[in-house]
């Protein structure tokens, strides 16, 4: 068998985290339904209680091979880009170890950035957050952190080393987005984290948008990596769940509080997600290019401003994103000229766009969005009338003529 480490990440896609002992003789690691999970006898029980290992059967609530699977294959997706011939053998194995030592699954994004958040807080501990962070991360800091004593403050996600001013004793965490999801600004990640790491501060990323496939966070100096897997690698628009990714020195306290907060998802939403992460290396690469096709038309329009897509210039931190990236993802939003009833007609006449929340799906999106109403350290100056897009995996003529006729029908 190859060293896993040696093969190329879209291999290591396709073959992460199926075991033999968890597939048997199938390709896919089946659903297994359980609460209960039976012992041979009653020292084994005892035996098994002391353990509290991870990947060995216990109780429903520590899940099965099939969340057992996927789990292992999103560890092993932080490390797809850390090929053990580039490295000298010892010190790539050491150091892997070091990046990426388990997941944990919760049934939504949201479950995934709050009870990470959870376990690395204590009242009386500042956060801080990038102000360019997705909106229930908000409400979440001016919410239960509040009430438990625990205080947010908001920060300039280009401001990069710069952030040491803001540290003080406090200061415990820091939680970033990436590009952010409305206005996608991209933050220097690992100047942030070099900062915080100088002074014993947990660096926390969302990296929903990239996800390691284009954007290896743990490799990069971020500490603890979180994805709403409901977007790319569920891919399907079917399912809802979250992972937290991180290294041995934060995996005890993580799988600590997920566990007492009883966290699990079911196997049928592993098997899954598991399905999706298969084919999500193909699926991103068509993703990015009809969203890169897409974002050039509408850039060369009269009435289109500003294309806020990681891969144009015209997007704050985009060489940070050719530094750091492997690729840009399906979604990204354009500021067009005009106000917020000629952006909403527009999303009105579109027929292969939904509308709707999420993305990460095979289908597009467009969206009204509202970044002025979601800062609190920095002001949106671009213009209100902001259109977020998801390219989906149509073909992307298609969606440019949708697009033309309903900004056309409704001219400036
Ligand atoms: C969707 C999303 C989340 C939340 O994920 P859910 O599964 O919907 O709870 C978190 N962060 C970002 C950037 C997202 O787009």
């Amino acid at each position: 068998m190859n060293n896993p480490k040696d093969l190329a990440p879209d291999t290591q896609i396709v073959t992460a985290g199926r075991r033999s002992e968890w597939t048997g003789p199938v390709v896919n690691t089946p659903i297994w339904r359980a609460s209960t999970h039976l012992y041979d006898s009653c020292d084994d029980l005892i035996q098994g209680v002391k353990r509290g290992a991870d990947h060995e059967f216990f109780y429903g609530r520590r899940g099965s091979p099939t969340q057992w699977s996927l789990a292992d294959a999103l560890t092993q997706m932080e490390l797809i880009h850390n090929s053990s011939k580039d490295q000298n053998r010892d010190a790539a194995q050491t150091s892997i170890a070091n990046i990426a030592h388990g997941t944990l699954l919760f049934p939504s994004g949201v479950a995934a950035i709050n009870i990470a958040l959870l376990a690395v807080l204590k009242p009386g501990d500042v956060l801080l957050m990038s102000d360019n962070c997705y909106d229930p991360s908000r409400g979440f800091a001016d919410g239960l952190l509040k009430k438990m004593g625990i205080e947010t403050r908001f920060f300039d996600p280009m401001m990069g080393a710069d952030i040491a001013t803001l540290f003080c004793d406090k200061t415990r965490a820091i939680l970033m987005e990436s590009p952010g999801s409305l206005t996608f600004e991209i933050s220097d990640i690992p100047a942030i984290c070099k900062a915080a790491r100088a002074s014993g501060i947990t660096t926390l990323l969302d990296n929903t948008w990239a996800t390691p496939y284009f954007f290896p966070a743990l490799s990069k100096g971020v500490d603890i990596s979180i994805i709403a897997a409901t977007k790319y690698i569920v891919g399907h628009s079917d399912v809802m769940m979250g992972a937290v990714t991180c290294a041995k020195k934060d995996w005890l306290r993580l799988r600590q509080t997920a566990r007492q907060l009883g966290q699990i998802v079911s196997p049928d939403d592993a098997y899954l997600a598991s399905r999706g992460l298969r084919t999500m290396a193909a699926r991103l690469k068509t993703h990015e290019q009809s969203a890169v096709q897409i974002a050039h038309w509408l850039d060369r329009r009269d009435d289109v401003k500003t294309i806020l897509h990681p891969a144009f210039p015209s997007c704050p931190g985009h060489d940070i994103w050719k530094r750091d990236f492997r690729g840009s993802s399906g979604l990204f939003s354009v500021v067009i000229r005009g106000d917020k009833k000629r952006a909403a007609a527009i999303i009105d006449d579109l027929n292969l766009f939904g509308i709707g929340f999420s993305w990460g799906g095979f289908e597009s999106l467009a969206l009204l969005v509202h970044p002025e109403q979601n800062r609190s350290t920095t002001h949106w100056t671009e213009g209100n009338a902001v259109i977020r897009l998801h390219i989906g995996l149509e073909d992307p003529d298609d969606l440019i003529a949708d697009l033309a006729a309903s900004f056309d029908k409704h001219k400036e």
